[in-house]
């Protein structure tokens, strides 16, 4: 039934709480769920994040999903709002924005809205998308607390660059500019997951794990289990074919592979119609039967095709593990030129997740 299949594993995501809660001990945790919760399922993940202190996404569209499941914390909204409409409706839903524009900032002060929000400032510590550039923060905070539409200004807010690279010089000056910068009362935010996981000294009062929770690394060069982190997402097909080939047989669209001997070759329901990604290049593994085989030939909207040479008894029928524990989407993502980030949120509406 329904293959492929997305098995959300929420026991996995609450020990992936569990060690940013110990990783970053002083530290509260908003907890990022845009993206439908890095393609997991925002209400499913968010029963289970409920537990940090505060839930992060980056459009309003997400922030109603949550509110209309029930959800009263403070869902802080990462872009804030891009217009009228949208600030009333974050006031209405009592949201807290990023402040991150003049526009923004603009709007508050014209907007007549149904109840003051809460606001955190985006500061632009050198990564240069979002944030008010160090120097003009006193005046945009002095701004705020004068705006009648601001209920507080709760802390500043930053972003990391190169928080997956280590030693990186670009991270000291982030947080060397960061730390300068005095503005009394207020909390601080820089560290995304790679920083929660690799740079204590930026986990400051509040930490925005994303990628982590969902149990995968940040890091070009270890895996989530490396850093004590379980996957959340198994993504799970079947064999629907098997052929026995010849020698010089081609394999599917462009026939770029070529059977180079008699062999078996299977082929699994799993395209990029489901978000599988079609520059995966031949060699990358699938588990068939819990056993790695080589993707063979280019991947189709609907299916790939396997080397079953290591398993010529393979059947039509046989489960297939595209990624999930054993098979880390970051070595997927490696063999695609992209990272699990991508994978994980491109993951299509037809694959049906489903709770284990
Ligand atoms: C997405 C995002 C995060 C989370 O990043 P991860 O690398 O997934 O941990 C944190 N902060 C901001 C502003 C973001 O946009």
């Amino acid at each position: 039934m329904n293959f492929p299949q997305a098995i959300i594993d929420l026991s996995a995501l609450r020990h992936n709480l569990q060690r940013v809660r110990e990783r970053a001990p002083y530290s509260r945790v908003m907890a990022v769920v845009k993206a439908d919760g890095y393609g997991h399922g925002l209400k499913r993940v968010a029963q289970v994040l409920a537990e940090a202190h505060a839930f992060a996404v980056a459009r309003l569209g997400e922030a109603l999903v949550l509110r209309q499941a029930g959800y009263q914390g403070t869902i802080v909204l990462l872009e804030g709002i891009a217009d009228k409409e949208e600030l009333q409706v974050a006031a209405a839903y009592n949201l807290t924005l990023v402040v991150h524009e003049t526009t923004q900032l603009d709007l508050l002060w014209q907007v007549p809205v149904k109840a003051p929000l809460s606001v955190w400032l985006k500061v632009d510590t050198g990564m240069h998308r979002l944030g008010f550039p160090p120097e003009r923060v006193a005046e945009a905070v002095a701004s705020l607390r004068r705006c009648p539409a601001v209920a507080a200004v709760v802390g500043l807010m930053s972003h990391l660059a190169n928080a997956d690279q280590a030693e990186d010089s670009l991270t000291a000056i982030q947080l060397e500019t960061f730390e300068r910068i005095t503005v009394p009362g207020l909390w601080r935010s820089i560290a995304n997951s790679a920083a929660v996981i690799a740079c204590p000294q930026a986990h400051f009062d509040w930490v925005r794990p994303g990628l982590m929770l969902y149990g995968a690394s940040p890091f070009a060069n270890c895996t989530g289990a490396a850093v004590g982190l379980k996957p959340v997402m198994t993504l799970k097909t079947r064999l629907i074919a098997i052929h026995h080939l010849h020698p010089g047989d081609s394999i599917g669209y462009g026939a770029t592979w070529v059977c180079p001997e008699a062999m078996v070759v299977g082929v699994a329901a799993i395209g990029y119609g489901d978000g599988y990604p079609r520059h995966a290049a031949p060699g990358t593994p699938l588990l068939v039967n819990g056993r790695p085989v080589p993707l063979v030939g280019r991947v189709s909207m609907d299916m790939v095709t396997l080397d079953l040479r290591s398993q010529p008894e393979a059947k039509v029928g046989d489960p297939v593990i595209v990624w999930g524990p054993g098979l880390p989407v970051e070595e997927i993502a490696c063999h695609a030129a992209t990272i699990p980030y991508e994978l994980l949120c491109q993951v299509t509406a037809r694959v049906p997740r489903i709770r284990e």
